[in-house]
């Protein structure tokens, strides 16, 4: 509590008062004294002046009484006077205190004056007994002359100080308790006038502790325009600044951290003594790891074994530092690409690192695709263009003039000219359809009917191979949306491949059937079928189970792809179930038009 501002004040008004009154108490009682010692000494020496005139003329040795006389009066002023004789006892001739009348003055008076004064000096000395009882006086001592300037004798006045100096014990005595009264009227008065100083600046200061806690409600009372009331005024002005600016961050920091928390990339912030500080629940998603687990451990752990260019290790001494980009091969599967950069702290040193997770499976997968696309492409391209250009080539250089030679191999080059015309074709229908360029011709339309025709078109083919074809179809139409060529060219896809994938003499069974809602268009063979590895991938375009097999039978490798893209544009489903040396069964249904629906 002494520590306080206000404690302070009021001992420094304390200390102020109390010196100020001391040095004023001290002057005034030094001047008071030296004030009454001036005017007894002035008094002594003007007796002893009009004494010394009176006695000047008269033979004061042998006119005692006269003498005795002249000085008796002055012992109603309660006043001492000694007339002393020039003789070797020093005897008092007179004195105004008659018991010591013919003693020897030195033994009663102060004899160092005595002494002095018969060398012809006057003397003064002021008697003050430390000693209590004894009384304090002013001693002064004349010497007397004859008509030769011969030192005759001594008056020796002593005047009793008591009085003055008990004057003077009472004006300290009224000075002390002045001076006491005067402190306690400091301390009050100092006690309220520093309340009225620090009152507002301890009001600061615990609205000032309020505001540390964060409550930004606070707001000081301006009581005055001084400085205190600055002080008040700028308290304010710096709240409402800081509440502003707090709520300015805390709504960035939440926007920040909404925008972390559900954007798409995973992200990681780590310092660099490795301690990750953030990891957005997409990260940990992506990383399939716990929060709890990669906050514990040190970033260098949880990604070692990931990739061990993504390291704090490793960057600290790679030469191209802080900022780049590696790719993540998971376990599950998943391409996740990190990008990171570093981040600085105020001073502008390097912090720790950020680092953004992008899931890149499915573009990785695309990329693959596309490469493995282009691959085919060429390759089938290829394929029979050196066929065409090593025959052509034999031709010229001499075959033509074997005709029966000659057109086995222009037949040659007229097939491989068909089957790159139909990959040509197969390729532009597959990427105008990718690029919404088809026009499909819907319309209501019989699918008992395309079917049909389908396997009528097929069964020249079937029969060459001496197969059995057989359709099972249904006596009334079935009508579905569909473009009808579309359709047909769908059938006539799979149905060929059932034919192609079939040994001689083996039994393709088409059936319709009609569902709720649906048509169902079942086509089942009892070929080679397709190995179970292979199905997941066969509606791919290119994608072939046995390439040399297929490019035999003419295939492209696009019928499927082809047929699929057709059947989705048709709101439709197609799928193969097959077993190896099993047969294969395609399934496609098709929506049916809504009015049969209803009825
Ligand atoms: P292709 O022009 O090679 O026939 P598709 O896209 O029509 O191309 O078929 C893709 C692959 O699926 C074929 O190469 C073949 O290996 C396999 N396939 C399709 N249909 C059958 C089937 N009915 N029986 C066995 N394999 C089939």
């Amino acid at each position: 509590m002494f520590k306080s501002i206000r404690w302070k004040f009021i001992t420094i008004y304390f200390l102020l008062v109390f010196m100020a009154m001391v040095i004023v108490g001290v002057f005034l009682i030094n001047q008071f004294e030296q004030y009454h010692l001036g005017v007894v000494r002035d008094n002594l020496t003007q007796i002893a002046n009009s004494l010394r005139i009176s006695l000047k003329d008269m033979d004061w040795q042998k006119n005692k009484e006269d003498v005795q006389e002249n000085i008796t009066y002055y012992e109603k002023i309660g006043m001492e006077i000694y007339v002393i004789g020039r003789d070797t006892n020093f005897t008092i001739i007179s004195s105004t205190n008659l018991s010591y009348l013919n003693e020897n003055a030195t033994e009663i008076l102060e004899p160092d004056l005595i002494l002095s004064s018969f060398n012809g000096d006057p003397g003064e000395k002021d008697i003050v007994p430390k000693e209590e009882g004894l009384t304090s006086s002013k001693n002064m001592v004349f010497p007397l002359y004859d008509e030769h300037s011969r030192v005759t004798g001594a008056i020796y006045l002593r005047q009793n100080l008591e009085e003055i100096y008990n004057t003077l014990d009472q004006s300290i005595n009224i000075l002390i308790r002045a001076t006491i009264l005067a402190l306690f009227i400091t301390i009050f008065v100092g006690y309220f006038i520093a309340k009225s100083v620090t009152g507002p600046i301890n009001d600061v200061t615990i609205k000032a502790e309020k505001m540390a806690r964060g409550d930004f409600e606070q707001v000081v009372e301006i009581k005055s325009d001084d400085e205190i009331g600055q002080l008040g005024n700028m308290f304010n002005y710096l709240m409402a600044r800081l509440k502003s600016v707090l709520q300015e961050m805390s709504n960035e920091k939440q926007k920040m951290d909404t925008i972390i928390t559900y954007m798409a990339d995973g992200l990681i912030a780590t310092t660099m003594e490795g301690k990750v500080i953030h990891a957005n629940p997409r990260a940990l998603e992506m990383l399939r790891i716990q929060e709890k687990d990669i906050l514990e451990k040190h970033f260098d752990e949880t990604f070692k074994q990931l990739n061990e260019r993504l390291t704090i290790e490793y960057l600290q001494n790679s030469p191209a530092k802080w900022s780049g980009s590696q790719m993540i091969e998971m376990e599950y599967g998943i391409t996740l690409r990190a990008n990171y950069a570093p981040y600085m702290n105020e001073k502008g040193d390097l912090d720790g690192i950020i680092v953004l997770f992008q899931d890149v499976t499915e573009y990785e997968k695309l990329e693959n695709m596309r490469k493995e696309f282009v691959a085919n492409v060429s390759h089938e391209l290829k394929t029979p263009l050196t066929t065409i250009k090593s025959y052509t080539e034999t031709l010229l250089e001499g075959a033509m003039e074997n005709q029966e030679l000659g057109k086995q191999f222009l037949n040659v080059i007229d097939n491989e000219a068909d089957r790159m015309a139909r990959l040509v074709r197969d390729l532009l229908q597959l990427s105008n359809a990718d690029y919404q360029q088809t026009k499909w011709d819907k319309k209501e339309v019989d699918l008992n009917y395309i079917v049909e025709k389908a396997v009528l078109n097929l069964s020249v083919s079937a029969k060459n191979k001496e197969q059995e074809l057989n359709y099972k179809g249904l006596r009334e139409g079935v009508s579905v949306w569909a473009d009808e060529n579309r359709i047909e060219q769908v059938l006539l896809n799979v149905i060929s491949n059932a034919i192609k994938y079939t040994a001689n003499g083996g039994c393709i069974d088409v059936s319709l059937e009609e569902t709720q809602n649906h048509a169902t268009i079942k086509i089942t063979d009892n070929g080679m079928g397709i190995p179970k590895e292979d199905l997941p991938r066969i509606f791919e375009r290119f994608y072939r189970v046995d390439k040399a097999r297929s490019r035999e039978m003419g295939g492209t490798g696009l019928g499927l792809s082809i047929a699929k893209q057709i059947i989705d544009v048709h709101e439709g489903m197609i799928k193969v179930d097959s077993r190896e040396s099993g047969g294969t069964a395609v399934l496609i249904e098709l929506p049916l038009l809504q009015e049969k629906m209803c009825n």
